[in-house]
């Protein structure tokens, strides 16, 4: 699945209609690495199932579908190099979805009318498709990156020729090697820069990381144009011998602080533009205004924000706290996770979602600041 279809089915899935039976949305953090950590993910599906099943929280089909998949992605028989996944499940609305990912998730089971999308709101805005490039002298391997994990990759392999000659004229010969190699060696990184334009334009590719030594980064680096070489977001270690999954692992590091520094940086920008006060708001009062205008164009939150809100059954207009009837229509409303709420509306009205750990500027203001559609 590309990147642009994760985004899509995400809008898809904020936009979801209650159907009359519940949503059952999981989430799994499947980065084990030893039995004891597989044994705990096991033991907490086991137990949110049994739950479910005793208060008859959600259909047994659903549940029961739910129970088979995460046995599967536990057991590794599918997705074993995805580090977390996200299941839904609402059989009445024909909704069965299993997300591989490649970040991990807190381990989370949540029934409700609607799927529970607010961690994978943030991970797809966070990782965006990238390229890595593991390249030395005379090979190099292209591996494309979404958030699902590894997507596709080949091997460029340079034909540097043998030496033949031995004995006699020794010393010229070798230097007349050493000369065709190294012109060989600028061939290879300038063919391997032509492959990586290529490739960075056909996936999209957001960033680079280069997994190579110092040398052989700068030898190609000088023969990426400008625009393409602007995209390395790091170099990180990498050899011939390692498999994909382990040098995509690595460099997805470089690829989250690259995200998150980003984040940070246009988190700063907003508040700044909502201290000035046209373009973007910031705190929870002001949002859930702007969010029941549909003028938020796009939202970041914290992912630690929770506050109880209300939404009407019959416009779905939001509110903080705790109200029984709609201030706009008149109507019922229902009590919901008013950060949850806010995701929600904000994708379903084709708005992007970013979620932080951590901002303390933005804590500040409540948790919550909104880039606006128009000037306020
Ligand atoms: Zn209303």
């Amino acid at each position: 699945m590309s990147a642009v279809d994760f985004r899509q089915r995400l809008r898809e899935l904020a936009r979801f209609e209650p159907s009359g039976s519940p949503v059952v949305s999981v989430y799994l953090n499947t980065e084990w690495v030893d039995e004891h950590q597989r044994e705990r993910v096991r033991i907490f599906v086991k137990n949110a199932l049994a739950e479910a099943r005793g208060r008859r929280w959600a259909d047994r089909d659903d549940l029961d579908w739910i129970e088979r998949q995460s046995g599967t992605l536990i057991g590794r028989a599918v997705f074993e190099d995805a580090n977390g996944a996200v299941l839904f499940a609402c059989g009445s609305a024909s909704l069965r979805e299993l997300l591989p990912l490649r970040v991990p998730f807190d381990d989370t089971f949540v029934v409700d009318a609607r799927p529970y999308v607010r961690p994978l709101a943030g991970i797809v805005d966070d990782t965006p498709p990238a390229l890595i490039v593991l390249a030395d002298g005379v090979s190099a391997r292209l591996i494309a990156l979404d958030a699902s994990g590894v997507t596709d990759e080949t091997v460029l392999q340079a034909e540097v020729p043998g030496r033949h000659e031995s004995g006699g004229w020794a010393d010229l010969a070798q230097s007349r090697y050493e000369r065709h190699i190294l012109e060989h060696r600028e061939q290879h990184f300038a063919a391997v820069a032509a492959a990586i334009g290529a490739w960075t334009e056909r996936y999209d590719a957001h960033h680079i990381v280069l997994a190579a030594e110092p040398r052989s980064a700068a030898a190609l680096r000088k023969h990426l144009p400008e625009a393409v070489a602007a995209r390395i977001a790091g170099v990180v270690a990498g050899a011939r011998h390692e498999s994909s999954p382990v040098i995509a692992d690595r460099a997805a590091g470089v690829l989250a602080r690259v995200a998150q520094q980003a984040d940070e940086r246009r988190v700063d920008e907003a508040l700044a533009d909502a201290a000035e006060g046209s373009t973007a708001v910031a705190g929870v009062t002001a949002t859930v205004g702007a969010v029941n205008r549909n003028a938020v164009r796009h939202l970041y939150v914290l992912t630690t924000f929770r506050e109880p809100g209300a939404v009407c059954q019959d416009c779905g207009a939001l509110q903080r706290g705790v109200h029984f009837t709609c201030p706009f229509c008149g109507r019922g409303t229902r009590t919901t996770e008013l950060g949850e709420a806010l995701v929600e509306r904000v994708l379903a009205s084709g708005g992007e979602v970013t979620t932080l750990e951590s901002h303390r500027p933005l804590a500040g203001h409540g948790g919550v600041v909104a880039r606006l559609r128009y000037a306020a």
